[in-house]
Order: structure tokens, then C-alpha cells, then sequence
């Protein structure tokens, strides 16, 4: 904790799986890539990033379950409801991104930008919201 306040908590659809992440987001956005339409059904799914390590399931380890690209980041998700919890680089696993959706709470942070606006869907035009858009991931530091 850094600054006393309680952890963020989150979960699955079912709640089966729970989990707490102990230290403030750094920073949250939209995803519009294909994985993302694909995985939620929907046209962009909204992410934040935790700060290294601050991320702890706290029940329903056995029930998760990740879908892992041979590139990019492995999606993990409850086995009993499909709920898509957080994202985990392969490399290093202490990294995640989680899915704002699956926050119990304000996440404190709010989405700065569009990533992957190249393959964003036909049907959902993008908000005209001010944010950064970026054709692609997301550049370092941007
Ligand atoms: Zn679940
Ligand atoms: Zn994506």
C-alpha cells in the first residue's frame, strides 16, 4: 500500500475468482485491438496497468485459466464464467494489465487513450473524447 487507503478489489462474473491489486493504477485506456473485439464481444475493452507485482489473487486461483498468443500478453480469465480478469506478460507474470469492467470500484485512474485504432470495429466509431489515439500498441511513455 501506498498510500493507506484499501485495496482495489476485483472479480469474474461469478465470483469465483477474486483478486486485490495493493498499489494505485498507473495508467488505464481502451484497446480497440481484433483480440480484444474478439475476447469481449465488444469494440474496445477498457485496461488499466498495475504497478509491478501489485496484483494478488485473493480466491479462485484454480479456477483461472489464460488463452496465451504465441505474441503478446497471456488473458487470463475464470474457467466457470468466462469472465476475463487481467492480462500477464509471459516474461514476466508480476507485470498485468486488468480489465477495468472487472474492478468492484471507482479504479481511481481513468482511460487516457486509444491504442490499436487501426483495427478498431465498422460499427462503433470511435468517441470524439479528446484522448490520444494511437494506430498501434501504445508507444512507450506515450
Ligand atoms: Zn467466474
Ligand atoms: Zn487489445
Amino acid at each position: 500500500m501506498s498510500d493507506g487507503s484499501p485495496p482495489l478489489t476485483g472479480a469474474c462474473v461469478c465470483s469465483g475468482v477474486r483478486f486485490e491489486i495493493t498499489e494505485p493504477l498507473e495508467s488505464a485506456g481502451y484497446c480497440h485491438c481484433t483480440r480484444c473485439q474478439r475476447r469481449t464481444g465488444t469494440a474496445a475493452s477498457a485496461n488499466a496497468t498495475a504497478a509491478r507485482g501489485s496484483v494478488r489473487v485473493t480466491a479462485g486461483e484454480d479456477l483461472l485459466r489464460a488463452y496465451e498468443p504465441p505474441d503478446g500478453m497471456a488473458k487470463v480469465f475464470c474457467s466457470a464464467c468466462g469472465g476475463h480478469v487481467f492480462s500477464q506478460d509471459p516474461a514476466d507474470p508480476e507485470r498485468k494489465g486488468v480489465r477495468l469492467g472487472a474492478l468492484d470500484g471507482d479504479p481511481g485512474v481513468r482511460p487516457s487513450y486509444h491504442q490499436y485504432v487501426a483495427y478498431a470495429a465498422a460499427w462503433e466509431p470511435l468517441p470524439d473524447d479528446g484522448l490520444a489515439r494511437f494506430p498501434e500498441r501504445r508507444p512507450a511513455g506515450a
